[in-house]
């Protein structure tokens, strides 16, 4: 039957609503500002999103998309390649790839789109892609989609790369290797460096996913890559309007004049609607306001390092280094789901992250930090965790 397969499914979600609790698409009722909302009637802390630098409630970004709206209407109503471009589409890929230092972009309508789009269409029948185990799924669905050979290597780890690049021997030099910013679910960051060293060794092309790093890590924000000083080794960085720039949309920037032809190659930008003009005006604003402000980093990393070493100091399981993304381990889904809900009940809002979702078979309360955060809010936040492991619902290495 069509349906057995979503079995499994069915039953956890009977098991989950029996228990009162939805932690999959739990509805936010109200967004009160960057950091706060009302989620199942109550008040919480919102210590889940990915608004690194609080851009989606920046009265400058919400007044660029009003005006935007009343100017452009609502919506494009077409493909890029229809009628779907606008002068305000063609400006925004002239500021991200000004602001990458590079002269071609392209813009999508989400990030997902524009990551799938192009690990589907870089390399086809006959190439091959390396990618890291642990990519995001955009990254697993485009490859999936090219047709190219896929290999994995360990993630994080630039010696298998090396040990199978150098497997591919005269085909090494064609290859496309694929590595993100920094790793969404565990917070932990590409080594670019060694990375960008094996394309030189052995040849090839990078793209690197810089999601969850632009906006958060370089001198500029660029990302991963500029923070490891390998800028130039990257082929193709693609990356996201929905984190640090508050709203929607994706991009892929590259030096390679390539990137023109191959925009008209691309299923995901070629067959569907560009993105709105309001949203187009307020990540244009939101660009602009992350350049002009650096210091907005700077507060986001105070943040995560105030996060990171508060759970730490409970003897909660938090990785190896700080990050705005700070993953508190857990043991099973039960106690991962629980942790949840108490969690929002003592008002703090976090990401519950299970397998597959995870990498590996982590359970996780994942935690992320904004610079909009205030250092109370911060310490709210801990002293939460703080209390669930006092009243026994989750156990630190302190309690276990
Ligand atoms: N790439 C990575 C590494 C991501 O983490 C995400 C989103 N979590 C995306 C792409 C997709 O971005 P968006 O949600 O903006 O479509």
């Amino acid at each position: 039957m069509l349906f057995d397969k979503f079995q499994s499914m069915a039953s956890f979600q009977a098991d989950l609503a029996e228990r009162d609790i939805a932690p999959f698409g739990a509805v936010t009722e109200q967004i009160l500002s960057a950091t706060e909302g009302t989620v199942q009637g109550k008040k919480v802390i919102l210590a889940g999103t990915n608004n690194y630098l609080g851009m989606s409630c920046d009265p400058r970004c919400i007044r660029a998309a009003q005006q935007a709206a009343e100017q452009w209407g609502t919506g494009t109503t077409g493909s890029r390649l229809a009628n779907g471009s606008f002068t305000e589409h063609q400006a925004l890929e002239t500021e991200i790839a000004d602001f990458y230092g590079v002269d071609h972009a392209i813009v999508f309508s989400t990030g997902y789109s524009a990551t799938m789009g192009m690990c589907a269409t870089l390399a086809g029948p006959g190439e091959t892609i390396l990618l890291d185990g642990d990519s995001h799924a955009s990254i697993y669905s485009g490859v999936k989609q090219s047709g190219a050979e896929i290999i994995r290597f360990k993630h994080n780890n630039p010696e298998d790369l090396a040990k199978r690049m150098r497997r591919l021997g005269d085909r090494a030099g064609n290859a496309l290797i694929i590595a993100e910013g920094i790793y969404s679910m565990l917070g932990d960051v590409a080594p670019l460096k060694e990375i960008a060293a094996v394309k030189r060794e052995y040849g090839g092309y990078l793209l690197v996913d810089e999601a969850h790093s632009m906006g958060v890590l370089g001198q500029t924000g660029r990302g991963a890559a500029q923070a490891a000083g390998v800028e130039d080794d990257v082929d193709f960085s693609v990356g996201t309007f929905s984190k640090s720039l508050g709203s929607i949309g994706g991009f892929c920037v590259s030096r390679h004049p390539e990137l023109e032809a191959i925009r008209y190659c691309i299923s995901a930008y070629i067959f569907t609607a560009s993105s709105s003009p309001s949203v187009v005006a307020s990540t244009r604003e939101a660009l602009r306001i992350i350049t002009a402000q650096p210091e907005l980093r700077e507060k986001l990393w105070d943040n995560a390092r105030h996060l990171y070493a508060g759970l730490k100091a409970l003897g909660l399981g938090v990785g190896p280094s700080a990050s705005p993304v700070v993953a508190v381990e857990m043991e099973d889904r039960p106690a991962t789901i629980q942790g949840w809900q108490a969690l929002l009940d003592a008002g703090v809002y976090v990401n519950l992250v299970v397998p597959p979702a995870s990498p590996s078979t982590n359970f996780l309360l994942r935690n992320s930090v904004s610079a909009a955060h205030s250092s109370a809010q911060i310490d709210t936040i801990i002293a939460a965790y703080a209390g669930l492991i006092e009243n026994g619902v989750i156990t630190s290495d302190k309690t276990a």
